[in-house]
């Protein structure tokens, strides 16, 4: 069974999925997606050897290999030559998500849907929304074993059209600002000790960096806001 994080994820994939998941590790989602699905296909990407070689043999193991072809390589450089239609990218920085997506965004012409789930810093995927064909349709937020995760779904869809969000809603999220369900809040609560936490070491450190100090006071200010 997956876990209550990767099982979120699949939801957010059609029927008849032809997908890839980038840094797959031992490609639990696409064997469980295609397990479920017969007709969903997919391309497990891995960066590095140990779990590309994991999930070979997973993908083995379930006798799924017509169907799921694991591919090593770095980010969307495996889907250069085999065109889908979404793509996972579960598990990493936001960071780290927002630049797979940046430099290889020449291969995202056939995609339509994009199931991110950053575990940190989650803005800098809304930031790349902001300025690419792409547009938020929906958010999710868990909690699992003391962690909490988002999930963000955006579908390909023209920039001039789609609706350009502010800093703050960059941070928080559209769609979970407006649910602003109990683990959002939960969530919050705990960036909330962690950016005043910062500061006061900060300041006891005599850091002088006034730009970043009045940056976090500002996310100190929205999150109160939205957490009262
Ligand atoms: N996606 C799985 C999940 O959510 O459970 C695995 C997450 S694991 C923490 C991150 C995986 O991404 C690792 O297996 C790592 O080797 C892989 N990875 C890191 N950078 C990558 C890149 N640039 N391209 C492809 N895979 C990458």
């Amino acid at each position: 069974t997956l876990s209550k994080r990767l099982e979120t994820i699949t939801k957010y994939l059609p029927k008849e999925a032809i997908f890839a998941d980038i840094g797959s590790d031992h490609a639990y989602l696409p064997i469980a997606v295609c397990q479920r699905d017969d007709s969903a296909r997919a391309i497990a990407g891995e960066l590095n050897k140990g779990p590309y070689l994991a999930a070979i043999e997973h993908v083995e193991k379930y006798q799924l290999a017509e169907r799921i072809q694991v591919i090593q390589g770095d980010g969307l450089d495996v889907i250069r030559n085999h065109p889908v239609k979404q793509i996972v990218i579960a598990g990493m920085g936001g960071g780290l998500i927002r630049s797979i997506l940046e430099r290889g965004k020449d291969t995202l012409k056939t995609v339509e849907r994009l199931i991110l789930q950053p575990n940190v810093d989650s803005q800098y995927i809304r930031e790349w929304a902001n300025a690419n064909d792409f547009s938020l349709v929906d958010e999710d937020i868990l909690e699992e074993d003391g962690h909490i995760y988002e999930i963000l779904v955006l579908d390909k869809s023209d920039q001039a059209k789609s609706t350009f969000l502010s800093d703050q809603v960059c941070l928080f999220g559209p769609f979970l600002l407006e649910k602003r369900n109990d683990t959002f809040k939960k969530k919050w609560q705990r960036e909330l000790v962690n950016y005043q936490r910062i500061i006061n070491q900060m300041e006891q450190a005599k850091v002088l960096d006034v730009a970043k100090i009045a940056e976090y006071n500002r996310r100190v200010k929205w999150i109160e806001q939205v957490i009262k």
